[in-house]
């Protein structure tokens, strides 16, 4: 008799390889200056960990981490990519003159072998509303096989924070857009909105949000020790927050961001924020719409849970659970879905 067939750890890895495949993915990491400086800069500082030691570059992409690394001192540097950007990689390697120093090794993290364990892990692993791609599960694995008891990890921890917002804009603009189409093209498509609503309530939006936006302060609503997390702690990511608005608003959702660290043992530690105050970078924000703007004033108190879980029917998507009440009125509980096959 056939041995059951295992059941792969994320549900459809080929089509997450692929989209890392092409140049536009990489174009876009690292043409955002805020995240490959802010990386640069962490390694760079971080050179007493890495000069003279083995370095592991999980998702290495076009292998510019690994350079980096090498650009710190590194005396060995395995860059595990899984996807076809590899081979462009090894040409970025031997162009730069590292290939001496740098190793491509193409395949998995979960299936590759390295020949010794390494003094330090480096890896960008974010994806939008922090764990959306679950790449997080493959530091873990990598930092569990192969990083030696004091190696060091960069980046070292990760923040989720969320904060209210108004942006009355985004309805008239995304739901009555319907409603306006027929002075335009003489149809009446108002059928539509429901559907919208559907849409843009259901699921997690990626917006450029302005600092200008939060009615009230941020919550740090999810703090990730990256150095010991476990996959099973990632099962569900939970927080809570209580804030009281600023004052006379419209109350239209939740942006929620977030933030990495790499602490540096006797130096300052290196911070890449992607928060709606700061320096925008290609992640952008992710933002929880609430049906309808509620009015908020001085002192309103929004309070609540959030849950992020894996996606249900693929690990790499993300499902968000939303409890809060504004004010006085009754509890709302939402849900949001982030993937890249359902409606958005
Ligand atoms: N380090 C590069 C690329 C970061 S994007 C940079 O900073 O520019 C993440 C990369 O990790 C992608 O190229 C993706 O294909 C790769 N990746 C994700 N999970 C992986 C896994 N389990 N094994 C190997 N590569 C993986």
């Amino acid at each position: 008799m056939e041995p059951p067939v295992k059941r792969k750890r994320h549900d459809d890895d080929g089509f997450y390889f692929k989209s890392y495949s092409g140049v536009s993915i990489h174009e876009d990491m690292i043409r955002d200056s805020v995240r490959t400086n802010t990386y640069r800069l962490a390694i760079l500082r971080s050179c007493e960990q890495i000069a003279g030691k083995v370095v592991a570059d999980i998702g290495a992409g076009t292998g510019i981490l690994s350079c980096f690394c090498v650009q710190a001192g590194a005396k060995k540097v395995y860059a595990i990519e899984a996807s076809a950007i590899a081979e462009q990689a090894k040409k970025v390697v031997k162009s730069n003159k590292m290939d001496g120093k740098i190793q491509i090794v193409r395949g998995k993290v979960e299936e590759v072998e390295l020949p010794e364990k390494v003094d330090v892990i480096v890896s960008e692993w974010m994806g939008h509303f922090l764990l959306y791609e679950s790449m997080l599960n493959s530091v873990i694995y990598a930092r569990d096989k192969w990083l030696k008891e004091d190696g060091v990890i960069l980046p070292s921890q990760a923040s989720l924070y969320m904060a209210p917002i108004t942006n009355e804009d985004m309805y008239k603009e995304r739901i009555d857009f319907w409603s306006d189409l027929k002075g335009k093209y003489g149809l009446d498509m108002e059928c539509m909105i429901p559907y919208a609503k559907k849409c843009i309530f259901g699921s997690v939006q990626i917006e450029e949000v302005f600092g200008s936006d939060l009615i009230a302060h941020e919550t740090k609503v999810a703090t990730i020790d990256i150095s010991k997390v476990t996959v099973q702690e990632l099962q569900s990511v939970k927080g809570s927050f209580d804030v009281r608005c600023f004052g006379a608003s419209k109350f239209c959702g939740f942006v929620t961001w977030f933030t990495v660290t790499f602490d540096i043992p006797r130096k300052e530690s290196v911070l890449l924020s992607t928060s709606p105050s700061k320096h925008s970078t290609h992640w952008r924000q992710s933002v929880l719409y609430s049906h309808d703007p509620i009015t908020v004033e001085q002192d309103t108190v929004i309070k609540g849970t959030i849950t992020l879980t894996p996606g249900t029917k693929n690990s790499r998507y993300l499902d968000v659970a939303l409890k809060y009440t504004v004010g006085e009125l009754s509890e709302v509980e939402d849900h949001y879905t982030m993937s890249d096959d359902g409606p958005s």
